[in-house]
C-alpha cells in the first residue's frame, strides 16, 4: 500500500482549528460547549464529510464519523481523540488525534484502500475537566463508567446544568442513550502528543502506550469563619486560607511518602474567599489530582490526605466537605493491538519504544469496553496545555502514518491481516 501522508495539508488544518479560540491567538482556549468550541466542531465536521465520511452526534455531543466498510455488520474500528482545551492552551493537545485521524483516513482513501470493518472517528466531549470539574465526560459516558444519572448532576460554577449547556449545543436525546455495549468496537487507537519529554529526549518517533495512569481528583469545599484583618485576632480566627495551605503541603508530604516515583499530587485548584487584603478567609475551595501507576499506592495516598484534611480542619474549627470527584483505574492496553502498532512500526521502519501514559485520556475509558492503545508523538520540550505547545509537521506525520496502517490492518479484508 502506497501511503501519502500530505502533512503540509494537516499543519494548515490544525492552524486553521487553533485560530477558533476564546483568547487572542496563539492562546488556544476551547470550553466545553463555549461559542469556540461549537465552531471548532463544526470545522471538524465539515471536514470530515468532506474526506466523505458520515457524521452524527450523540446526546452529550461526542461526534462519530464513519467510513462504512464492506460488511458493515461487523464491529468498527474507532480512533479518534479531544478539541477542547484547558484556559491558556496550545494547538496540538487532542487537535492531532482528531485532525490527524481525517488525515489518516485520506491517505488510506487516496491509496485505494478499502476497508473491510467500517472506521469511525470519535471526537469526544469534554476530554478536559474545565467546565464541570470532570474530565472525559464524553467517554465516561460511552463506556458506562459513568452512569447517566450521575452526569445529570454536573453543574458548572455559575450553576448551570449539563442538561441546560447541551441542549443549548443542540444536543438531542436522553443520556441514557449515550452508553454503547462492550465490543461495540473492535478496537480503539488515540493519536496524541506525548506531552513529556521522554521520545523527544531519545529521538524516537512513536510510543506505544502499554498502560495509562490512574487518575482521581479531590475536591474539597472549607468553610471557616470571615472576620475583619485587623479586627478578628489570631487566637479567635478559623481562617480557610490557612486550613487550605496546610492540606496543599499535606497532599505534597502524602504522594512524596508512598514509596513510588509514579505517585503524583497537584493542588491545582486553590481559591479562597472573599479576596480581600483586609478580610479573613472564610472560604476555600481547593481541587486535588493524585495519579499513579498503581492503584494500591494512589489509594493509600488518597486516604491519607483526606485523614490529613479532616485532622487539619478539626485542629483550626473549620467545616470540611469533601467529594471524590473521580477515583479512576489504571488503564492496561491491549497486547496484541500494541504488538500490532509496534508490527507496523517496524514494517515502515519508522523508530518505536513502548511506554506508560501518565496524563490520561480517553483511552483510559474507551479500553474499559474495547481493546485499545495510544500512538504518541513527541512535542517539544514535553511541553503541554500551554500557547507554546509544538510538535512539527516532520514530527507529526510519522504518526498519522503508523495509524493509518494501523487502521489499514484492524480493518482490512480478512487476507490481509
Ligand atoms: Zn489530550
Amino acid at each position: 500500500m502506497n501511503l501519502t501522508v500530505d502533512k503540509y495539508r494537516l499543519q494548515k488544518e490544525i492552524d486553521e482549528l487553533a485560530l477558533i479560540t476564546e483568547a487572542e491567538p496563539p492562546i488556544v482556549t476551547r470550553v466545553l460547549f463555549s461559542e469556540a468550541d461549537l465552531r471548532g466542531r463544526d470545522f471538524v465536521k465539515q471536514l470530515a464529510r468532506e474526506a466523505g465520511l458520515v457524521v452524527r452526534a450523540d446526546a452529550v455531543g461526542n461526534i462519530f464519523a464513519r467510513w462504512e466498510g464492506s460488511d458493515p455488520k461487523l464491529s468498527a474500528v474507532a480512533t479518534g481523540s479531544h478539541i477542547d482545551a484547558i484556559p491558556n492552551a496550545g494547538k496540538f493537545d487532542g487537535v492531532v488525534g482528531v485532525l490527524g485521524a481525517i488525515e489518516a483516513i485520506r491517505a488510506l482513501k487516496q491509496s485505494g484502500f478499502r476497508p473491510h470493518r467500517s472506521v469511525e472517528l470519535i471526537v469526544f466531549t469534554a476530554e478536559e475537566p474545565t467546565r464541570f470539574g470532570i474530565g472525559c465526560l464524553g467517554s465516561r459516558l460511552l463506556s458506562g463508567v459513568w452512569a447517566p444519572q450521575k452526569a445529570a448532576g454536573l453543574r458548572d460554577r455559575d450553576g448551570k446544568s449539563l442538561d441546560e449547556w447541551r441542549q443549548g449545543a443542540g444536543c438531542a436525546g436522553p443520556l441514557e442513550s449515550i452508553c454503547l455495549p462492550k465490543n461495540h468496537y473492535a478496537a480503539f487507537v488515540e493519536l496524541h502528543i506525548e506531552q513529556g519529554p521522554i521520545l523527544e529526549r531519545e529521538n524516537t518517533n512513536i510510543g506505544i502506550v502499554e498502560k495509562i495512569a490512574a487518575p482521581s481528583t479531590l475536591r474539597m469545599q472549607l468553610t471557616g469563619a470571615g472576620g475583619h484583618a485587623g479586627a478578628v485576632l489570631m487566637p479567635d480566627r478559623h481562617d480557610a486560607g490557612l486550613a487550605a495551605a496546610e492540606i496543599s503541603l499535606a497532599v505534597e508530604q502524602a504522594v512524596t511518602g508512598t514509596g513510588s516515583p509514579d505517585t503524583v499530587g497537584t493542588t491545582g485548584v486553590f481559591r479562597i474567599e472573599p479576596g480581600a487584603v483586609n478580610s479573613v478567609p472564610c472560604r476555600a475551595l481547593l481541587e486535588i489530582d493524585v495519579r499513579d501507576t498503581q492503584v494500591a499506592t494512589r489509594d493509600s495516598a488518597l486516604a491519607q490526605i483526606e485523614a490529613a484534611a479532616v485532622d487539619i480542619c478539626r485542629r483550626r474549627g473549620v467545616a470540611l466537605e469533601v467529594d471524590r470527584l473521580n477515583v479512576d483505574p489504571p488503564a492496561i492496553c491491549d497486547g496484541s493491538l500494541v504488538e500490532t502498532v509496534a508490527a507496523v512500526c517496524r514494517l515502515l521502519e519508522i523508530s518505536h519504544r513502548k511506554m506508560i501514559s501518565r496524563a490520561y485520556h480517553d483511552t483510559l475509558f474507551m479500553a474499559q469496553i474495547c481493546p485499545s492503545t495510544m500512538i504518541f508523538i513527541p512535542c517539544r520540550g514535553g511541553i503541554s496545555h500551554r500557547p507554546d505547545e509544538f510538535a512539527s509537521p516532520e514530527q507529526i506525520a510519522p504518526g498519522v502514518r503508523v495509524l493509518a496502517q494501523t487502521l489499514s490492518q484492524l480493518t482490512g479484508p480478512p487476507a490481509t491481516i
